[in-house]
């Protein structure tokens, strides 16, 4: 909740931070945003950052470093092994989490793979409140199953549920006597769950979920990387915690997970991550990997400028008032869209906002993407650049059927500290007209089509020729306007 009131009755956020450093932006006309959105094969990812106006992609490794970070940078003690940067990275994650061990990795993934690499046999289960793609993969590509168990709430787009990325604890039970406690390799519990809109789970689900793995002897991890909009949701959503420090929202919930691994591209603002634990024997098995794979012990891959940003960032992420502008941020704009009858995934969560493009563009089979002609449409109409994440960020099934996505949603991520209110503002008023045009938005279909995630290089083509009539119609409404 922002601090401040409003004398007008309105309510929008306020930043307690200024900008001391800007980046120039170059908006393109449509007709030059056609041209890219062509030589991207329609894919969002393939698209030349020259081309984009606002980057709405992802908040991976792109929030805006904080002066205490910067200067942090300065005094990193670069050593292969054994650097002071890398002591002061581990004492700070032994305070954040209250653990002991610290294993370093150049990204989240990096450390999903250590950990699939250590836990996942052939025939294991991973169970889940919600799959995320390179886990997903980490985990089936060593021959694992990744079963999700989210509460139903947390695939419904609209909603008053405040913790849609809760775990069904009944559902958790059955699995648990139908498949046996012996065969799960771990239980993932994904704070901020980040492909059904960043929606957080509360510390009594955790709670739950916990005793159960505990009482059975499942491994619990916890990914941690979008921890800081969940930690804001838990601190404003749950009244036991209302009066709780951050800090002890942290400690809570680490202290009832077995082992937590984060990327730090979102997790304390930098770019890198790893595992922590307080398991020694745990500890000690996944640590070979870590030179095999990530680089020194006292590294895993990451700069030693990048691991004092994280320390840094890390202390700020202890701060309501540094962890709160993605949130409310976030729910300006959803409730902007909402206003003019978009349909978007409620209530707001973390990450950034959702839009329901199985609503959006209701005439578009899930089988020619929605989500995916959405994110073209959306970079067509303002030069914004969302994810798709739906169908086509599934993966198909082994007998190459589609797998249907149980969400079509068109990802507008938004950067910690990056992006103003009048931005959002003109995003809101250009998806507005592409909503009011939606009509004319026609699917995808598959140019070039990746066996493994196919989503981030795959090349596709309109269904039709539904790209031209939008670029006319924009000319039509909006005259010279860019
Ligand atoms: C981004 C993300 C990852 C992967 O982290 P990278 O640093 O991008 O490799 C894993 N889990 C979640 C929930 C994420 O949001």
């Amino acid at each position: 909740m922002s601090k401040v009131t409003y004398f007008s009755g309105e309510t929008f956020p306020l930043e307690m931070h200024k900008v001391r450093i800007i980046q120039k932006l170059t908006l393109l006309p449509i007709e030059e945003r056609l041209r890219a959105i062509e030589e991207a094969g329609y894919n969002t990812f393939l698209l030349q950052n020259k081309d984009v106006f606002l980057d709405m992609l992802t908040d991976s490794g792109v929030n805006a470093m904080s002066d205490r970070q910067q200067a942090a940078m300065l005094t990193a003690d670069d050593a292969y092994a054994g650097s002071a940067t890398f002591a002061r990275l581990h004492a700070k994650l032994n305070d954040f989490f209250g653990t002991r061990y610290f294993l370093p990795a150049h990204q989240g993934r990096a450390a999903e793979h250590i950990l699939a690499k250590h836990f996942v046999k052939p025939g294991t289960l991973v169970a889940t409140n919600y799959h995320f793609t390179t886990t997903k993969q980490h985990i089936t590509a060593l021959g694992g199953e990744v079963v999700e168990l989210v509460d139903h709430a947390g695939v419904e787009v609209v909603s008053d549920n405040r913790f849609k990325g809760n775990v069904d604890v009944a559902a958790f039970e059955r699995l648990v006597a139908e498949r046996g406690a012996a065969n799960f390799a771990f239980f993932r519990m994904e704070a901020g769950t980040n492909l059904i809109g960043g929606q957080p789970y509360s510390l009594a689900n955790l709670r739950a979920v916990s005793e159960i793995c505990h009482r059975e002897g499942i491994p619990l991890v916890m990914d941690a990387s979008l921890l800081a909009d969940n930690l804001y949701f838990i601190k404003t959503r749950e009244p036991e915690c209302a009066d709780w420090d951050i800090h002890d929202i942290v400690l809570a919930m680490a202290n009832l997970c077995d082992v937590i691994y984060f990327s730090a591209r979102k997790l304390g603002f930098g770019r890198g991550g790893g595992i922590v634990t307080n398991d020694q024997a745990l500890y000690e098995q996944m640590r070979a990997w870590v030179p095999m794979y990530e680089g020194f012990l006292t590294y895993g891959g990451m700069s030693v400028r990048e691991m004092e940003a994280i320390t840094v960032g890390l202390d700020e992420t202890l701060d309501e008032d540094m962890i709160n502008q993605g949130p409310l941020f976030i729910a300006h704009f959803v409730t902007e869209m909402d206003k003019r009858g978009i349909p978007v995934v409620t209530p707001p969560g973390g990450l950034g906002a959702h839009v329901d493009a199985m609503r959006f563009l209701d005439h578009v089979d899930q089988r020619q993407y929605p989500s995916g002609a959405l994110a073209a449409a959306v970079y067509l109409a303002s030069g914004v650049r969302g994810m798709e994440r739906g169908t086509l960020s599934e993966q198909r099934e082994p007998d190459g059927s589609e797998r249907i996505s149980d969400m079509e949603l068109l990802r507008l991520a938004l950067p910690r500290r990056v992006f103003t209110l009048s931005q959002i503002q003109y995003a809101v008023d250009r998806i507005f007209w592409l909503y009011s045009n939606r009509q004319i938005v026609g699917g995808l279909k598959w140019v070039e089509e990746p066996e493994i995630l196919r989503f981030f290089y795959g090349r596709l083509t309109p269904v039709g020729d539904w790209q031209h009539e939008l670029v006319a119609k924009f000319r039509e409404d909006f005259g010279d306007s860019l």
